[in-house]
């Protein structure tokens, strides 16, 4: 098994397409091709994870965080950056970052804050739009339910909780095959007419290629001619964010006591509570200050995420608990949700989870 099968595993997960533009997720240092030994799974790729790595045999650490977000003019050793990037080239040991592509899907980072809370109806709180696109294509008759489940095969036709989602018209393709051609049906040089269906798929746009060779492959014809778009509509499973429902509302104080406890939190910081019980709540993984207006507009009671700074408590406005609970407590999960889907799929490995507390805020009590 090379690095590059878990990586092809990992982008199912979190497609790199997903990732923020500031981004740097992704093969940081090593090669694709290299056997992978055993995978250690961390928040942070910090030099002691990488030696913890080297240490316990494994030669790839796939990270939540990127070890190199901007550019690297120097490597020699004067921060903690660049002792990472050299810990890990001379110890042979590749770094994967699994970062915001993680965040932007439902199944990720939030997911499993709102697993640990107990959220149910959970939805993106911040959708994004621009990953839709729709193919038609033009089969005749005879081949339509092939070529269309062959769309299906490759992912196509997907949305909400349906699949195999299509439709399909009636018409009459035409087409004259020149010199030199092959054509599946009718004779060179006279115009041939033929009962087509238009099929109509929608699917995200990071499946693109794979669902035209698919479709391709399966369709009789030549040439085949198709249509790609891309749609405004939503992809209601990826965006920022998430939004859930408590089982039962709870007061404030008892939904900050449900915090700490399911967090193995010291201190929370938050603002005054309003004066109504908790059900809705939204949260985000990481830094998530960017999403509280969106949270207040979405009616949630209370909004859980880190790194808020002071102006940014006043965007509760007083109608939303406001609870900064530390960037990589809101993230620790992760790690489980990395270490699960990779021990699952990769059942020969050793997925390791790092033993190294590598969050570099500690609290005075
Ligand atoms: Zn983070």
């Amino acid at each position: 098994m090379q690095i590059g099968d878990i990586i092809r595993f990992l982008e199912t997960l979190a497609p790199p397409s997903l990732q923020e533009s500031y981004d740097n997720a992704g093969l940081l240092t090593g090669s694709a091709a290299w056997k992978c030994t055993d995978i250690l799974v961390s928040l942070d790729a910090t030099e002691e994870v990488i030696l913890e790595a080297k240490q316990k045999g494994c030669n790839l650490v796939v990270a939540h965080h990127p070890i190199v977000f901007g550019g690297l003019k120097k490597i020699t050793g004067k921060n903690y950056v660049e002792r990472a990037v050299i810990a890990s080239i001379k110890n042979d040991v590749a770094l994967y970052a699994i970062h915001t592509n993680l965040d932007n899907v439902i199944t990720g980072v939030n997911a499993k804050m709102a697993e640990r809370l107990g959220l149910v109806n959970c939805k993106i709180l911040q959708p994004k739009s621009g990953l839709l696109k729709k193919l038609f294509c033009f089969v005749p008759v005879s081949h339509a339910e092939f070529v269309r489940a062959a769309i299906f095969d490759a992912g196509g036709g997907h949305i909400g909780n349906y699949s195999e989602c299509s439709f399909s018209a009636a018409g009459k393709g035409t087409f004259k095959a020149a010199d030199g051609s092959n054509p599946f049906v009718g004779e060179i040089g006279k115009r041939h007419e033929e009962e087509e269906l238009k099929i109509e798929v929608i699917f995200p746009a990071w499946q693109e290629h794979s669902i035209l060779s698919a479709m391709i492959k399966a369709h009789p014809y030549e040439e085949v001619a198709y249509d790609v778009v891309s749609l405004d509509n939503r992809l209601q499973t990826t965006g920022s964010g998430l939004i859930g429902e408590l089982p039962k509302p709870l007061i404030p104080n008892d939904f900050l006591q449900l915090l700490k406890d399911q967090f193995n939190l010291t201190v929370i910081k938050h603002t005054i509570p309003p004066a109504k019980s908790i059900h809705r709540v939204a949260l985000c993984g990481g830094a998530g200050s960017f999403l509280t207006k969106t949270a207040l507009a979405s009616g949630a009671d209370a909004y859980v995420t880190g790194d808020v700074k002071y102006h940014e408590f006043f965007d509760a406005e007083n109608r939303l608990l406001l609870a900064d609970i530390g960037h990589w407590e809101s993230e620790q999960f992760t790690i489980d949700l990395l270490a699960d889907h990779l021990q699952d799929k990769f059942p020969t490995f050793a997925v390791l989870k790092t033993a190294v507390k590598t969050n570099p805020v500690e609290y005075f009590k």
